[in-house]
């Protein structure tokens, strides 16, 4: 989602600006210890959009003076933002220190926005107009105290920032999709067949139907599920020929065309190459997941002892899966795979507002900063979960931040927030 920066000097009503357009929904989140003061992302909406705020805090002068403390924090809203809005109080006029923001704004190739606080009625429209001197184009009459014209102001934010692209998951009406994957003879037509065939299941849409034919509605648990791509499953196609770079093929388009996948495992036997190779599609195009260690019947005592140590290794890129253990032949356990399916699915549907996101990134950060990297520590701005399906972190930073770092926000991440079942991005945007 796009990101507005509001910037502005102390006492211009800045923050009341931004609690008026966050419709004080995460103003709270403010007041929660520990979070940096300086610069604190929120999630703001209008008009049906969706947008990240990010308020870069009041100016504080330091040793080089009010006017340079002001351009730096100008010039990082710049990099780190899709637009600005810089916010000067109209009825004292454009300050030498506002003259300076605007200078480094101007700089700007980003859309830029002024608004003209504390106008509270129409006599101050005359300061208003004033203020198009600072040369960053129509300067906006708003009263953050009384609300007056800021959903004009609001309407002209919107209109500036770049429109997000489509949620790559996004809702889609209808049963939730299946992708029924793993090797040869791990028994996807027979678990299959098992799940279809219970009492109250609808199966095998029938071409002519909304339903695309090669895909079959299944119900589980209450719950209709629409297992794609099931068209060479049900009627067990024969593995002749050319049937492994098939199976492969298959499984690609399947897994694209889902939402979550079952990986089924054989669990009387060690993971293999082809099983990870399954589980790496899984993860690459970024859907939820369940493994469904499949023949637990076969599993001895002996065989289950091996398999902890066989998964701790064999398992590493997927600590995160939901996990189940059963039999298609005597469907042992298979009624758990409707709730594991839930459950990945809401990781994968799941969003932490940016408030809560940075409240804990901030103290995370403080406890174990970012390693340095050629003599210069790192400092990460600010966050925000960018998307879903799959949930997809943006950590904004003044520098690369290593994959052992940023696994380590991902983990802790999961720690703090859940997202079992679910692949969770962690994506840098590092400040030019
Ligand atoms: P697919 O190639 O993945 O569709 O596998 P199939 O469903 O055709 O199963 C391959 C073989 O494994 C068949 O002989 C099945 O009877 C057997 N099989 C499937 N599930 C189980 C199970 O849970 N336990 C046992 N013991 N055998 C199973």
């Amino acid at each position: 989602q796009p990101v507005l920066a509001v910037v502005g000097r102390p006492n211009v009503g800045k923050s009341t600006l931004v609690n008026r357009i966050l419709g004080r929904r995460e103003a709270v989140v403010q007041d929660v210890p520990g979070v940096t003061r300086d610069r604190v992302a929120y999630d703001a909406y209008w008009s049906g959009r969706r947008f990240t705020l990010v308020d870069t805090g009041g100016w504080e002068p330091d040793a080089t003076g009010l006017q340079a403390a002001v351009a730096t924090q100008a010039e990082l809203a710049m990099q780190t933002a899709d637009a600005v809005l810089l916010v000067v109080d109209a009825t004292i006029g454009a300050t030498a220190t506002d003259e300076a923001v605007a200078r480094v704004l101007r700089r700007s190739k980003k859309p830029v926005l002024l608004a003209a606080n504390k106008v509270d009625d129409d006599r101050l429209l005359a300061d208003t107009a004033a203020l198009w001197t600072l040369g960053l184009g129509e300067p906006r009459p708003v009263s953050a105290l009384h609300g007056r014209s800021s959903g004009d102001l609001l309407d002209a934010i919107i209109a500036a920032l770049p429109s997000a692209p489509r949620e790559a998951g996004e809702a889609t009406a209808g049963p939730r999709r299946v992708a029924l994957v793993g090797k040869p003879n791990v028994g996807k037509s027979s678990l299959l067949n098992r799940l279809a065939g219970e009492p109250r299941s609808v199966v095998d849409a029938v071409a002519g139907t909304t339903v695309d034919p090669v895909d079959s509605l299944v119900e589980l648990d209450g719950q209709t599920w629409r297992f794609v791509d099931t068209a060479g499953l049900r009627k067990r196609v024969n593995s002749a020929n050319g049937a492994e770079y098939y199976a492969s093929l298959r499984t690609k388009t399947a897994i694209d065309s889902a939402e979550v996948a079952i990986v089924l495992l054989d669990a009387a036997e060690p993971l293999s190459e082809q099983d990870l190779r399954v589980l790496t599609m899984v993860v690459e195009a970024g859907r939820a997941c369940v493994l469904a260690f499949n023949k637990w019947d076969l599993v001895d005592e002996d065989r289950r002892h091996a398999m902890v140590r066989e998964l701790d290794r064999g398992l590493v890129r997927v600590p995160w899966a939901e996990k189940v253990n059963i039999s298609a032949l005597t469907g042992r356990s298979v009624r758990k795979l409707a709730p594991s399916l839930r459950t990945a699915l809401k990781s994968w549907d799941q969003r932490v507002p940016t408030g809560q996101l940075n409240g804990w990134l901030s103290e995370l950060i403080a406890a174990t900063p970012p390693p340095v990297r050629g003599g210069k520590q790192p400092k990460v701005l600010f966050a925000t979960q960018a998307g879903i399906r799959p949930p997809t972190l943006v950590l904004f930073t003044t520098g690369f931040l290593e994959a052992g770092y940023r696994r380590f926000i991902e983990r802790k991440f999961r720690e703090r927030f859940g997202f079992e079942g679910s692949p969770v991005r962690v994506n840098v945007r590092v400040r030019e």
